[in-house]
């Protein structure tokens, strides 16, 4: 069966890169009713912080990027990889090695002098008659991987296509230190292992490792999973993605107010294509998600197909699930989100005309708080002949039956009897209610706010 994982190294947030590879290697694992594994990397202890494992969490969950086994943290498996080193050791697929840092920077200069690339020269590689000298006393030795000489490592990369990396290239890699503690490509290779994973889906930043850790692989006896490196993603001016981008932490997007299906229905389209298909829901993306179809070239990030695609979900989702949204929003503003009407009704007037969650906030706030419009703003507005309208209106919404029909017709009559345009009784109305000369149809406004607001807001400009 079909296992996958992915293996976030806990310095950061869980960035939208890395967010892609765990959406990726999800999706894969679900189409073919397969595993996913959560894997925490974090063995730089210098640089992994529990915020960051907590950000990463936060962020899978967030997008709902569900894992089946994990998160497994490679601190707590440090035993088993020493088990496996002290195997390779007696099976000689490892040796020691008690090279001093002087005698690898001298090796190092004389490479350098004859134009070679520097390169570990296998002193301490245990060869049939060769005499290996006697260990130094008092010094910890360093464990290396016994790299094969000859041949090449190939594989079929499923983004890439085949790469070929000759062995000669490469030298015998520590996988321990001399404290003990093994070295990052080591314990990844174990994990693959003992998490019988099948596919490893990762960034592109990974494929120089990947030889290495099939050579390992081989010398345990391992199955070798398939590999495929995924591209890196650049931002909207073709340059590497970073913080100069915006929002590149996952939760950011949720702060920023976009809603996880739009993030990952954009994430999905970003280096994979299904034909023309743009907008289509997670368990689409399950059902079509294959390996072929990623591109192989880098990514670029475009914010306005991003915010296209937000729109649509807001306008999708459901105004229950919106006002929730937008209280909670309203609520971290300060702003109590029970002052006002329902806010379902609210949030369903604006769902249609914006972009995100925050602008709906933005937009409903307006009915929950008592606005005061800036006084150029009135002066413009609500000059004489508008209040005079708004008076006489006042009057009939006072005592009309409370639907939208009604309200309209109150607006109307207020407009003949007043001889003025629908514009010259609305827009007044909207300011003088919201604050702001554009809002949606304004007999659903004043519907909405209710005639207590209604008359309460229109009293204090009449
Ligand atoms: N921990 C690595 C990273 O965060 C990923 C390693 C892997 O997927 O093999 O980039």
């Amino acid at each position: 069966t079909v296992r996958t994982r992915f293996a976030p190294s806990p310095t950061g947030f869980l960035h939208i890169g890395g967010a892609r590879t765990a959406l990726f290697a999800w999706a894969y694992a679900r189409r073919h009713g397969g595993q996913f594994v959560l894997r925490i990397e974090d063995t730089d202890v210098a640089r992994s912080t529990p915020e960051a494992v907590q950000a990463i969490l936060d962020g899978m969950q967030w997008l709902g990027l569900e894992a089946d086994e994990g998160p497994f943290y490679q601190m707590q498996r440090m035993a088993r990889y020493k088990e496996v080193i002290g195997q390779m050791l007696a099976a000689g697929t490892a040796y020691h090695c008690y090279t001093s840092r002087e005698e690898l920077d001298a090796l190092r200069a004389e490479q350098e002098a004859r134009k070679e690339k520097p390169r570990y020269d296998g002193r301490w590689r245990p060869e049939p008659g060769k005499v290996l000298p006697e260990p130094p006393a008092g010094v910890q030795p360093v464990v290396r991987f016994r790299n094969p000489t000859e041949g090449v490592v190939a594989w079929d990369d499923q983004v890439k296509g085949r790469i070929e990396i000759a062995n000669a290239e490469m030298d015998d890699f520590i996988i321990a230190r001399a404290d003990g503690t093994p070295t990052y490509n080591f314990c990844v290779v174990v994990d693959d292992w003992d998490m019988r994973i099948t596919h490893v889906l990762r960034g592109d930043d990974h494929v120089n490792n990947t030889p290495r850790q099939i050579n390992v692989l081989r010398a345990l006896g391992a199955e070798v999973p398939l590999y495929g490196h995924l591209s890196m993603i650049l931002g909207d001016d073709g340059t590497k993605l970073s913080k100069r981008h915006g929002a590149v932490s996952v939760m950011q997007y949720d702060e920023d107010g976009y809603l996880p299906e739009a993030v990952i229905n954009y994430l999905a389209r970003l280096g994979w294509s299904h034909g023309d298909d743009e907008i289509f829901s997670r368990e689409q993306f399950v059902e079509w998600f294959d390996l072929d179809h990623i591109t192989p070239s880098a990514a670029q990030f475009n914010t306005e197909k991003l915010n296209w695609l937000n729109a649509h979900y807001i306008k999708q989702a459901d105004n229950a699930r919106l006002a929730g949204e937008v209280a909670s929003r309203l609520a971290r503003r300060g702003v109590n989100p029970e002052a006002g009407p329902a806010l379902e009704a609210v949030v369903a007037l604006y769902k249609e005309r914006v972009s995100n969650l925050n602008e709906l906030a933005d937009a409903v706030e307006l009915f929950v708080v008592d606005v005061h419009a800036a006084p150029e703003v009135l002066g413009q507005h609500l000059t004489e002949a508008a209040r005079a309208a708004l008076a006489s209106l006042r009057a009939r919404l006072a005592a009309a039956p409370w639907d939208k029909a009604a309200i309209s017709q109150a607006i109307k009559d207020t407009m003949a009897e007043h001889g003025l345009k629908m514009p010259q009784v609305a827009i007044p109305l909207r300011v003088a209610l919201l604050g702001v000369p554009q809002t949606p149809s304004i007999d659903a406004v004043v519907e909405v706010l209710g005639r207590e607001v209604v008359l309460q807001r229109l009293d204090r400009h009449l």
